[in-house]
């Protein structure tokens, strides 16, 4: 599918007027329909909701948008607690998905009421030393171990994932929490990343709604929610098929019908964690090509770097790239995209086909609304951008300054010297 901008040339020099590229810019629209699709393809299900997956986008403003469309957190660290709660995410509506987890973000958690969800077996123990007695709801993550694989060849590896508990941990672990006190019961997993692919959710939920049945049999613990985590993925190449999430709740539904209704299960309540699929689309990178350079190869320098999106640099991921202005330009000219890091690996784009770049050509990197921004670092001390939403009304708002020299230098007010620079 054609990859489309959500600005044109026009509102990008516009909003560079205003604030400098590079930025992010987020698609209200986008958000909004999506939430509303995802809401629908599992209304089916009474007791559905979505825990956004915070650390793919931890901005509250976009957070707030999705709880109009009844949306959650999925938290795993404690600025993401803090963040949640803060944006009037409360209570059972924070679900805490951690892993080899501090003793204090557990006792904030439990404070918050957020619904913890146990990476390992020790933890049950651990949390019960921290806060005295369980909490009357809790989730445990499992690992079935070995291969994941689709019949499109996706798969994945989670008997090499540090993540969760084994199969036989699983009972043993909810007899052991039974027998604590705890009355509410959840499973949890997440067993493949990004799969562009209907069938990811259906199949795994199959699995775990078998596990579920088995659990209950066998510990008598009460299932009361299964929560589909992550991995739900979007076409990142203009060649792939978008997810249909109609078509994925469907089949949910399907083996919900097939596996827990006829086992007298058909109350609990589905859960998913989408972090991607959420806000991967609507958000875009814009940056301006600064230099053009003429060596063993052709390179256009932007002002963006891998301290604004480091997805490229960190797993050779694929983002594409429109020049705005030249959208129907033919592609006859083979470019390196390249940042500014004294580091062979920030490039954008390798060997890329793109229309001719001119200095001072806006481009943008497509979904890079998830996973983009939050993966940002200081390296060479560079700064993030900031974050604007691209509102339904065609405003645009800041929801994120960008990063100063002060921020930069913050952290060294043990020197009076750098104290006075981060004024
Ligand atoms: C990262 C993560 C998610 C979100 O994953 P996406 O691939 O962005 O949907 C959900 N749950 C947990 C526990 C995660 O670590």
């Amino acid at each position: 599918m054609k990859k489309i901008p959500f600005i044109t040339k026009e509102k990008a020099q516009e909003i560079a007027q205003k604030y400098p590229t590079p930025f992010y810019l987020y698609d209200e629209k986008g958000i909004r329909d999506n939430a509303k699709a995802v809401k629908e393809a599992f209304s089916w299900n009474p007791g559905f909701k979505e825990y956004f997956a915070v650390k793919a986008t931890p901005n509250p403003y976009l957070i707030q948008i999705m709880k109009d469309y009844g949306c959650g957190c999925d938290c795993s660290s404690m600025t993401e607690l803090m963040l949640s709660d803060a944006a009037g995410i409360k209570g059972r509506d924070i679900m805490f998905s951690s892993n080899d987890t501090p003793a204090q973000e557990y006792a904030y958690a439990a404070r918050l009421g957020a619904i913890i969800n146990l990476d390992d077996i020790t933890h049950i123990e651990f949390v019960e030393g921290i806060l005295g007695k369980l909490p009357e709801t809790m989730s445990c993550r499992y690992n079935p171990g070995g291969v994941f694989k689709m019949s499109n060849g996706i798969m994945d590896n989670p008997g090499d994932a540090k993540y969760g508990f084994t199969t036989e941990q699983m009972f043993e672990g909810y007899r052991i929490l039974k027998e604590k006190g705890v009355k509410n019961f959840g499973i949890h997993a997440f067993l493949a990343s990004n799969t562009v692919s209907n069938e990811y959710y259906p199949i795994l939920a199959k699995e775990l709604f078998e596990l579920a049945v088995q659990l209950e049999k066998e510990t008598g613990a009460d299932i009361k929610f299964i929560n589909l985590s992550g991995g739900v993925g979007i076409p990142y190449t203009p060649d792939q098929e978008p997810n249909d999430i109609r078509a994925i709740g469907e089949g949910v539904r399907r083996v919900y019908e097939e596996v827990l209704v006829p086992a007298g299960m058909g109350d609990v309540s589905i859960y998913t964690e989408m972090g991607r699929f959420m806000m991967g689309p609507y958000g875009q990178l814009v940056t301006k090509a600064i230099h053009e350079k003429h060596t063993y190869k052709e390179y256009i320098g932007v002002d963006a770097c891998a301290v604004n999106l480091m997805r490229p640099a960190m797993y050779g991921a694929y983002h594409h790239i429109t020049v705005l202005g030249k959208e129907d330009a033919p592609c006859d000219h083979k470019y390196d995209v390249v940042g500014s890091l004294c580091e062979n690996n920030d490039k954008f784009a390798i060997d890329r086909m793109l229309p001719k770049i001119d200095k001072g050509d806006y481009l943008v990197i497509h979904d890079t609304g998830a996973h983009g921004h939050a993966m940002g670092y200081n390296y060479n001390g560079k700064l993030r951008s900031a974050e604007l939403l691209l509102k339904e009304d065609g405003n645009v708002q800041m929801i994120r300054r960008a990063e100063t020299p002060g921020d930069y230098f913050a952290t060294l007010d043990c020197f009076d010297i750098y104290d006075k620079l981060a004024i």
